[in-house]
């Protein structure tokens, strides 16, 4: 067989070479230029590399402080969760405990009918918590004399009563919180975008 006599491609422009540098792989003119484009992949590489160790960092720090997450942390994470969606659930309502309708211009709380003390079963179960302005909730306790009245007119006797059967002390344990939190966050996004 014979072998090909042809001059070598030149890396940087792809011409032929001369003749008498036949075996050469780069110009001479070409030379600085391909050393400049070598040397400005090689700088993409790293940076992509690092960038993906970046990522991977970024994800085993998370991992690692939802490791190390209390039980304390993941209740009041679920409870801002459920409580958003009681809000806007109960947008169109007024207080739970007193007249304050839906244009008063003060904050509104997420305002247990069962406290969390006294009803942990319950504390994150929709009909135990409605939409109560700051007044009631912080200064009145949520005001249960008018709250638990107005609530059984609201959601029926039936609802109401069940709630008050609810006495068993529940712990809700870490990875009951991580999946509760998940799927109550996707539910409150749901929401968040229709009411947008
Ligand atoms: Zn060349
Ligand atoms: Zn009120």
């Amino acid at each position: 067989m014979l072998r090909s006599t042809k001059p070598n491609r030149c890396k940087h422009c792809k011409e032929r070479m001369p003749e008498d540098k036949a075996r050469h792989v780069l110009h001479d003119e070409c030379k600085d230029a391909w050393i400049a484009a070598y040397r400005q992949k090689q700088e993409r590489k790293k940076a992509q590399e690092a960038r993906a160790k970046a990522k991977v960092e970024r994800a085993e720090t998370k991992r690692r402080k939802e490791a190390i997450k209390p039980r304390a942390k993941w209740l009041a994470e679920c409870q801002a969760i459920v409580n958003k969606i009681v809000r806007l659930r109960d947008a169109h309502l007024g207080c739970c405990s007193c007249d304050r309708g839906p244009h008063w211009d003060g904050q509104w709380h997420a305002s247990h009918l069962r406290s969390v003390g006294a009803a942990s079963a319950v504390r994150f179960h929709l009909w135990n918590i409605h939409k109560g302005c700051s007044i009631c909730n912080n200064h009145l306790s949520g005001n249960l004399a008018e709250y638990l009245p107005r609530i059984r007119a609201r959601i029926g006797d039936e609802k109401v009563d069940w709630l008050y059967t609810q006495n068993q002390v529940v712990t809700h344990d870490i990875e009951y919180l991580k999946k509760f939190k998940r799927v109550m966050g996707k539910r409150l996004r749901r929401m968040e975008k229709r009411s947008s």
